[in-house]
C-alpha cells in the first residue's frame, strides 16, 4: 500500500530533525528518511570502541538557538549541557600559557600577564563583540528578504532589517560592515597588541574556514562562534551530557512525541518531480514515498546534482549550485587514552587545562603558515590543532579510568595534489600526534584507539560533499541573501513543494536548528 505523508524530510541531521519536529507540533503528518543507522548526521554519539561513546563529528554545543530548545521542548527529551570552564587553554613553546575563563576578572589577570594594554582592553573588546552579535544573532531566526529587491514590500523587508540595528553607534554600524568583510587578524590587530592573545582568539576565526587568520572575511566566522550560550549565558560553549548525540536524540524524540515517523536506514536515492512540483522520493530500495513537500536536509551539492534530475531543474540555478563551494578543510580525530596529557607548560593532570579547548597554535603566521600548506593541495605540516576532552565533564562516555579525546584540526584540504586521503591518512595522524607531542611528551604513551577522519572521511561517513563541516563555505558570497544561491535563500526551492532545511540554507552551518527552523515557518506558512 503506498505510504502517504503531508512532507517527507531528507536527511536526519539535527535540521531535519528540528524541521520534521515544528511540521508534527502543527498537525503535519512527515516522515524523516535518514540514511544511516542512526540520526544526527555530524552530530551524533556512536560506540566506536566498546565502552566510548564518542562525539565522532561535532563536539561542542553553543549555537542551539534558545527558541528551538524551549518550543521543541529538548530539556525535557534530555538535553543538558555542562558550560565549558576554563573556556580556552593555550599552551606556548616558551613554557608560557594562557587560559580564558568564563569569569571576566580572570580572564583579564591572564591577560595582564602577556600585555596590560590588552587586559585593559578586553572588557571592552568583549562588550563590542557582544553586541555586534546580539545584532547579527537577530537575522538568525529571520528568513532573509526577497534578492534582489522587486517591489516595496521587499523593500520593507530590507528597511526592518535595517531597523535591528536601531541601538547601533556611527562606529559599531561601521564596526559591524568590517567584521562581516575584514580577516580575524585585522578585526584583532585594532584590539590588541599581544601576540599569544590575539591567535587564542584567532582560533574561532579559522574554525571550518577556507582561509587563513589574514584571509578576508574570516573576522565573521570569528562572530558566528559567538552568536550562542549555553544555559543563557551568551558567548559560552559546553559538552552536552552524553555527546552530541543526546542533542539529535532531544529533537528526535520530540518530533516522535508529536507523531513524526523517523525511518533510519533510508537512503533516499531521488526526489521525484512531476509537471514541476515535487510528488514524493525513491528510495535506494526501490520504494516510494508520496508527499507535496520534500524538504532536504542534505547539503545542496547533492541535494540538486545526485538527488535531483537536471531536467527538473532550472539551468541557470544548476550552475549556481555547481559554482557553491563545499570543499572542506577540517580533520577530526578521535582518541580513546588510558590517561591525561600532561603539559609541558603546565605540569599536573587533571588540571583545569583538561576541561578547556586547548589549542596549539603559538602565534598568527603558525596559522597562516599551515593554511599556505592546504592552499597548495598539501595537509599542514604544523596545523592548528583544538584538542578536548569530554570524560572531565561526562565521565560516563568511557571506561572508569579512560578518557575520550577529540581533535579538530586545521588544515586538511578535500583535494590534495598527487595524492589520496586513503594513501596518507595514518601518516598524517602519525605527524598530528608528533606535533602535539611537543607540547604533551606523553601523548603517544596513552592512546589506546584512534580513529582519524579526513575530509574525504567525512564526506563518506557523514553523507557531507566535500567533507565541508558547514555544508558549504561561509563566506559573504556565500551568506544570507546568497546562501545557497543568490534568488533563493528563502527556504523554497526552484520547483514548488520543494525546500531546503540543512545548513546549506541560511544562517549555514554548526549545531544550531536555525535553518531547519526557519524552513518550517515558510512551509507552514505556504499551505
Ligand atoms: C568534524 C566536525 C566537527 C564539528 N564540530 C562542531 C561543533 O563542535 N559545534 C558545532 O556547533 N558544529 C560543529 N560542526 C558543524 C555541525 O556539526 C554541522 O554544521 C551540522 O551538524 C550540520 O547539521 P545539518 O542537520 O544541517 O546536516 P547534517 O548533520 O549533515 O545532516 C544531514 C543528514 O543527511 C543524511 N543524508 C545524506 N544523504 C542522504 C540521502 N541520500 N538520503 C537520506 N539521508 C541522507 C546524512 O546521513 C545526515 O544525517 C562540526 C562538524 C563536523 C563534521
Amino acid at each position: 500500500m503506498p505510504e502517504n505523508f503531508d512532507a517527507i524530510i531528507i536527511g536526519g541531521g539535527h535540521n531535519g530533525l528540528v524541521t520534521a519536529a515544528y511540521l508534527a507540533r502543527a498537525r503535519r503528518r512527515v516522515i524523516v528518511l535518514e540514511a544511516r543507522e542512526l540520526v544526527g548526521g555530524c552530530a551524533v554519539t556512536e560506540e566506536i570502541w566498546p565502552g566510548y561513546r564518542v562525539s565522532t563529528g561535532a563536539y561542542l554545543s553553543s549555537l542551539l538557538q534558545q527558541k528551538v530548545v524551549r518550543d521543541l521542548e529538548l530539556e525535557k527529551f534530555g538535553y543538558k549541557v555542562d558550560a565549558k570552564d576554563p573556556a580556552f587553554f593555550s599552551p606556548f613553546p616558551d613554557g608560557r600559557c594562557l587560559f580564558m575563563w568564563q569569569d571576566r576578572a580572570k580572564t583579564i589577570e591572564e591577560i595582564a600577564k602577556f600585555s596590560k594594554r590588552d587586559a585593559e582592553t578586553y572588557p571592552r573588546y568583549e562588550e563590542r563583540l557582544e553586541k555586534l552579535a546580539r545584532v547579527a544573532e537577530e537575522m538568525l531566526l529571520t528568513t532573509p528578504p526577497p534578492f534582489p529587491p522587486g517591489g516595496m514590500g521587499d523593500a520593507m523587508e530590507y528597511l526592518k532589517l535595517a531597523g535591528s540595528m536601531r541601538g547601533l553607534s556611527k562606529r559599531e554600524v561601521v564596526a559591524l560592515i568590517k567584521i562581516f568583510t575584514q580577516s580575524a587578524a585585522d578585526f584583532l590587530d585594532e584590539w590588541f597588541e599581544s601576540e599569544e592573545v590575539k591567535v587564542t582568539l584567532a582560533t574561532d576565526g579559522v574554525i571550518g574556514a577556507n582561509g587563513g587568520p589574514r584571509s578576508p572575511g574570516t573576522a565573521y566566522i570569528l562572530l558566528h562562534h559567538c552568536m550562542g550560550g549555553v544555559n543563557g549565558h551568551r558567548g559560552l560553549w559546553g559538552f552536552v551530557r552524553g555527546g552530541m548525540g543526546a542533542v539529535s536524540n532531544a529533537i528526535a524524540e520530540s518530533a516522535r512525541s508529536r507523531g513524526a515517523v523517523i525511518r533510519t536506514s533510508s537512503p533516499v536515492a531521488k526526489i521525484l518531480v512531476k509537471e514541476g512540483r515535487v510528488r514524493g522520493v525513491a528510495l535506494e530500495n526501490g520504494d516510494e514515498i508520496q508527499a507535496r513537500i520534500v524538504a532536504s536536509g542534505v547539503d545542496p551539492r547533492r541535494t540538486f546534482l545526485q538527488l535531483m534530475e537536471e531536467r527538473d531543474l532550472d539551468p541557470d540555478f544548476l550552475e549556481d549550485i555547481r559554482h557553491f563551494r563545499s570543499e572542506g578543510t577540517s580533520l577530526k580525530m578521535n582518541l580513546a587514552l588510558s590517561g591525561l596529557p600532561e603539559f609541558r607548560a603546565l605540569a599536573g593532570a587533571p588540571g583545569p587545562q583538561h576541561k578547556a579547548t586547548m589549542h596549539i597554535c603559538p602565534s598568527i603566521d603558525y596559522i597562516e603558515r599551515a593554511w599556505d600548506d592546504a592552499k597548495y593541495g598539501r595537509p599542514s605540516q604544523s596545523p592548528l590543532i583544538e584538542m578536548t576532552i569530554p570524560t572531565m565533564y561526562d565521565p560516563s562516555l568511557a571506561p572508569p579510568g579512560r578518557h575520550i579525546m577529540g581533535i579538530f584540526l586545521q588544515y586538511a584540504p578535500y583535494t590534495l595534489r598527487g595524492a589520496t586521503w586513503d594513501e596518507l591518512r595514518e601518516g598524517y595522524a602519525d605527524r598530528v600526534l608528533e606535533v602535539i607531542e611537543e607540547y604533551c611528551p606523553n601523548i603517544k604513551s596513552i592512546v589506546l584507539e584512534r580513529q582519524t577522519l579526513t575530509p574525504l572521511d567525512l564526506e563518506r561517513r557523514f553523507g557531507i560533499t566535500g567533507g565541508n563541516i558547514f555544508h558549504g563555505e561561509m563566506s559573504a558570497d556565500q551568506m544570507f541573501v546568497l546562501r545557497p544561491v543568490a534568488g533563493f535563500a528563502r527556504y523554497r526551492m526552484p520547483v514548488r513543494g520543494l525546500y531546503l532545511c540543512g545548513s546549506g540554507a541560511h544562517p549555514g552551518g554548526g549545531v544550531m536548528g536555525a535553518p531547519g527552523h526557519n524552513c518550517a515557518r515558510e512551509i507552514l506558512k505556504d499551505r
